[in-house]
């Protein structure tokens, strides 16, 4: 693939915007480039099924996303199933480094990975453009964490990975960590030193209902008031401004100023009034909502030979229609009929 100047997509008047029927705009895009993975991680996946879905060339998710990007998309975050396994996502990431917002101005383009094949991949991956990425990281000792990703040795590969990356500049360094309780909930307090030490940000991140088997319960998210006062008990936690209204974390530093902890709520204290997302599955179904229970085919759309022009139209009407929240927890909630690894965490 050639690389040429940057693309503007300016001449799109800001009416062209996308925003959904609550009134939120929507500037931020998922979109999962394979749902294959390399860990079978126990809150993730069965270990029973592997890949689901057909993935498309890495030429058709670039025109679905500049389409996107036309109509006001801001940030695109790379993702899967384990989006380093997929070839092609280098050349995917120049092609993205050349667009341009509606404002002018670079993508903000991150990517999420378990971490395994990092460290080989960080420096090319920053030399492609790649600004930010997200580790994710259940426990920060390895017995811990390979019981939970079932893959002997990843331990050692992922550290090895965030410190390439770090190295590589692909910063501010997210390290997510789901918790679970009974399964790495004793890593709290562990996590806090290892942001400190590693010069990374930890964010914990509530489990919600969106694994292969039947392991989500209430009694099983490690709720945020929770972490934040085990780890008041051992460092001080000094609370940092949001930086916007749509901010997902609740963010803390320490007293010395060194580290920061970011804590992620989204069954205990969601925040769906402020999402400002929606998803692109590795075979190319919209999701409006992680929650979704319906997808929309916009790749089979654009197989029948729909304009570009009429391809926006169709994501226009679709983002119209996000849900307003989720349901987890109450009465009636349905799990939605694929599970994060097939959506694109
Ligand atoms: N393979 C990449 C990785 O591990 O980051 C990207 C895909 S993975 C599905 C994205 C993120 O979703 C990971 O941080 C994972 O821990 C998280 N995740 C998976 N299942 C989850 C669940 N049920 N609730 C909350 N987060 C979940």
């Amino acid at each position: 693939m050639a690389v040429a100047s940057p693309i503007a997509f300016s001449a799109v008047t800001s009416a062209a915007r996308l925003t959904d029927s609550h009134g939120r705009v929507i500037h931020d895009l998922r979109v999962s480039i394979t749902d294959r993975c390399n860990y079978k991680c126990v809150y993730c996946r069965t270990g029973e099924v592997g890949a689901q879905y057909p993935e498309l060339d890495i030429e058709e998710y670039l025109r679905l996303i500049k389409l996107f990007v036309s109509l006001g998309i801001e940030k695109v975050r790379l993702t899967g199933g384990e989006p380093l396994l997929r070839p092609g996502l280098l050349e995917l990431i120049k092609e993205l480094g050349r667009l341009r917002t509606l404002s002018g101005e670079p993508l903000d383009l991150a990517l999420t990975t378990n971490g395994h094949l990092l460290e080989g991949l960080a420096a090319p991956l920053k030399a492609a453009g790649l600004q930010r990425a997200t580790v994710s990281m259940d426990a920060v000792d390895a017995p811990t964490f390979e019981r939970i990703t079932r893959v002997p040795g990843s331990f050692n590969k992922v550290l090895a990975g965030i410190r390439a990356a770090r190295n590589a500049g692909l910063t501010p360094l997210k390290i997510n960590c789901v918790l679970l309780r009974g399964f790495n909930d004793d890593q709290i307090e562990s996590f806090a030193h290892f942001a400190r030490e590693e010069d990374v940000v930890v964010r914990f991140i509530e489990f919600m209902p969106l694994e292969e088997g039947r392991l989500w319960t209430p009694e099983i998210v490690v709720p945020m008031a929770e972490i934040v006062e085990r780890i008041g008990r051992v460092l001080q936690l000094v609370p940092l401004p949001a930086r916007d209204a749509g901010e997902t974390a609740r963010r803390f530093t320490f007293a010395d100023g060194r580290g920061e902890i970011g804590i992620i709520a989204p069954v205990t204290q969601a925040f769906c009034g402020a999402c400002s997302r929606v998803r692109l599955t590795s075979d190319g179904k919209i999701r409006t909502c992680l929650f979704s229970q319906v997808e929309h085919d916009l790749y089979g759309h654009m197989r029948a030979g729909e304009s570009d022009n009429e391809l926006r139209d169709y994501i226009a009407r679709t983002v119209q229609g996000k849900e307003a929240r989720h349901h987890i927890g109450e009465p009636g909630f349905l799990k939605p009929s694929r599970s994060m690894v097939h959506i694109g965490g």
